[in-house]
């Protein structure tokens, strides 16, 4: 077993110096601009919408881009209120008071500390997947929100090759997130060049070393009650169809090709 994952990690590392060196050839033969374009990227090099620290180990809520009544009628003002003040603050208080029992974490990055989930120590691990996640996520979630954007030509692209149609990646998506039992995630993942849709349990994502598919997200659509039961009850599939309205396709294109 131990020697299997010395194995895989082996090949990993050679597969990763082999891109490494790619990406520092084409730079030096001056083919930037094609190591640049988000294709040859994959999620371990950039972070993404790095949570906010106040000091090192101490995170803070992000503010929000838009008032909380910005993405009426779609999501409605006091479900932001309350998603946002009051459930994401509370995955920050609580990821605040697991790194007061853990200090030597305070030293590590978030996305870092989601990508080994598994070998934090065990004192914290649950608490970390949940609330540190959650801070993710939600951090996440937010700028993925804005009324009135559309994929552009280049993203459309994407969808065509990985879903053939706009049409059917929205089928498949709202498949995935009426489909999803219990509270997670659903999430679009860029797997080197092409998308892929996937769903994630409670707060965990697909940094997670612990994730069924692991990749850099793209798009993410929050599936708890807590984000849509005010508005909808217990009808799901409204508040996932609802969400094309709101779906910002301009921070999903610089998630997926950097920028
Ligand atoms: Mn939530």
């Amino acid at each position: 077993m131990n020697y299997c994952i010395a194995l895989i990690a082996f090949k990993y590392k050679i597969m990763e110096n082999n891109r490494r060196n790619f990406l520092r050839i084409s730079a030096l033969l001056g083919l930037g601009s094609f190591a640049s374009s988000g294709i040859a990227k994959n999620f371990m090099e950039d972070e993404l919408s790095a949570p906010v620290q106040a000091v090192p180990g101490v995170y803070e809520l992000p503010k929000l881009d838009y008032a909380y009544d910005a993405l009426e009628p779609f999501i409605d003002a006091k479900t932001m209120e309350i998603h946002y003040s009051k459930h994401h603050q509370t995955y920050v208080n609580k990821l605040n008071e697991a790194l007061e029992k853990e200090p030597s974490l305070k030293k590590m990055q978030l996305d870092p500390m989601l990508k080994s989930i598994k070998s934090l120590p065990e004192s914290v691990r649950t608490a970390i997947r949940n609330h540190g996640c959650g801070h993710w996520n939600h951090s996440f979630f937010w700028k993925n929100l804005k009324k009135g954007t559309n994929p552009s030509a280049r993203m459309m692209g994407v969808i065509q090759n990985s879903y053939g149609s706009l049409d059917n990646f929205k089928a498949e998506f709202e498949k995935a997130g009426t489909g999803l039992f219990g509270s997670g995630w659903v999430w679009v993942i860029n797997n080197f060049g092409t998308i892929t849709i996937t769903t994630t349990p409670n707060q965990d994502n697909p940094l997670m070393d612990i994730a069924e598919k692991q990749g850099k997200p793209v798009i993410a659509l929050d599936v708890w009650e807590h984000a849509y039961y005010l508005k909808h009850q217990n009808k799901r599939a409204d508040y996932v169809k609802n969400f094309w309205s709101v779906l910002n396709w301009e921070q999903a294109e610089k998630n997926m090709f950097g920028g």
